[in-house]
């Protein structure tokens, strides 16, 4: 697998606004918000697409969601709520392959996505 940006900043090469960490996951803010709200979750153990999350563990996959859960209640974002995205591929405009979750909030969201 080739080094992505967030390759970098788990590694603490490239700098990023981190809202949460533990051992499983690292969390920060988006460089580019799509809404007032909008962090980025990423797995310790580094694998590029959620296509691949089928042939992981399923404690892994479980702490994973856990986390992204846990993150959006640190950020006060349960009584107003939130959207947790994953882009997957060429179609959905993956850009960084490095599979992660993105949490968006702060306004109201459209539905459908375009
Ligand atoms: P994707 O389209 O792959 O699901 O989302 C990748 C996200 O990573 C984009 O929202 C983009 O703005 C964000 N991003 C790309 N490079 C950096 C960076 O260097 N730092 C941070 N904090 N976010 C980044």
């Amino acid at each position: 697998m080739h080094e992505t940006v967030f390759d970098r900043i788990l590694r603490g090469t490239l700098p990023a606004d981190r809202v949460y960490e533990d051992e499983d996951v690292l969390a920060f803010r988006d460089i580019n918000p799509q809404a007032p709200i909008h962090v980025l979750v990423i797995p310790k153990a580094k694998f590029a697409r959620f296509t691949e999350i089928a042939s992981r563990p399923i404690e892994e996959t479980g702490r994973f969601f856990s986390a992204v859960s846990k993150v959006a209640t640190s950020l006060n974002l349960d009584s107003s709520g939130y959207r947790v995205v994953i882009n997957n591929g060429r179609y959905s405009g993956q850009e960084v392959e490095y599979f992660h979750a993105h949490i968006l909030s702060g306004r109201k969201l459209n539905w459908p996505p375009g």
